[in-house]
């Protein structure tokens, strides 16, 4: 169960632009996605802008007797503040393996600082829930730089793609890597949907530019870098 901390009403941890509620949303539909694509079933406490209650989101997971339950989250302290923390009721068992397990591909994936996994018996969503719970605070939106980072789709892939992996290293899943990236596609409307948002985003950056009509050549070798620079983060 994935579970897109706040939403409607409660837009969580804001800076004046950037809201902590759409940003989870986007990270848990990421993660979801990834992980449908490693054959597990994904269930959501929400997949819109609304309001869901911290009871309505533990009781779903219940009821549906998920075998896990990931709340993501964005975090917010004083601007110095930065990294990645997971939250979990108790750090044993085997809530305490996911938490490390997504701790440790996050922080191995994003290069930020490790806050570590923390014990938060306080919160809701990680008492009530009946299986293993994590809540991963992917950032800090209260940090410029971290806020920066968050803000690009590129960014919020490669924490899901880290949370993922976690997730299935824990189920004991064997993660197979998005091999489709090293697939040639002739036409923009051939290529799969990350990799359209990729040129777009190398284009609204200005590192590619097409020939003079604007025109790609997706087969040429200089773009194919530039993409697997972007999935890499360097373009963040
Ligand atoms: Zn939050």
């Amino acid at each position: 169960m994935l579970d897109p901390g706040h939403g409607g009403s409660d837009p969580g941890a804001c800076n004046g632009i950037h809201h902590e509620a759409v940003y989870a949303l986007d990270i848990a539909k990421r993660l979801g996605a990834l992980l449908t694509a490693q054959g597990m079933a994904v269930r959501y406490t929400r997949q819109s802008d609304i309001h869901v209650g911290i009871n309505e989101r533990y009781k779903a997971a219940n009821a549906w007797g998920a075998d896990g339950f990931v709340s993501i989250h964005l975090n917010s302290a004083q601007p110095s503040a930065s990294g990645v923390e997971t939250l979990v009721y108790r750090d044993t068992g085997k809530a305490a393996h996911l938490a490390a397990l997504v701790q440790g591909q996050v922080i191995k994936s994003t290069g930020t600082k490790n806050r570590g996994v923390k014990e938060r018996p306080d919160l809701g969503v990680l008492r009530g829930t009946d299986m293993p719970a994590i809540l991963v605070e992917t950032g800090f939106i209260s940090n410029p730089d971290e806020c920066t980072k968050l803000a690009t789709a590129c960014y919020r892939q490669t924490v899901a793609e880290a949370i993922a992996r976690g997730v299935c290293f824990w189920a004991e899943i064997t993660y197979k890597e998005d091999d489709d990236m090293y697939t040639v596609y002739k036409t923009i409307q051939d290529v799969p949907d990350w990799a359209r948002e990729c040129v777009n985003d190398l284009i609204a950056k200005g590192y590619l530019k097409g020939d003079g009509d604007g025109q790609l050549d997706l087969e040429h070798y200089m773009l194919r870098g530039l993409v697997i620079n972007w999935r890499a983060g360097l373009y963040k």
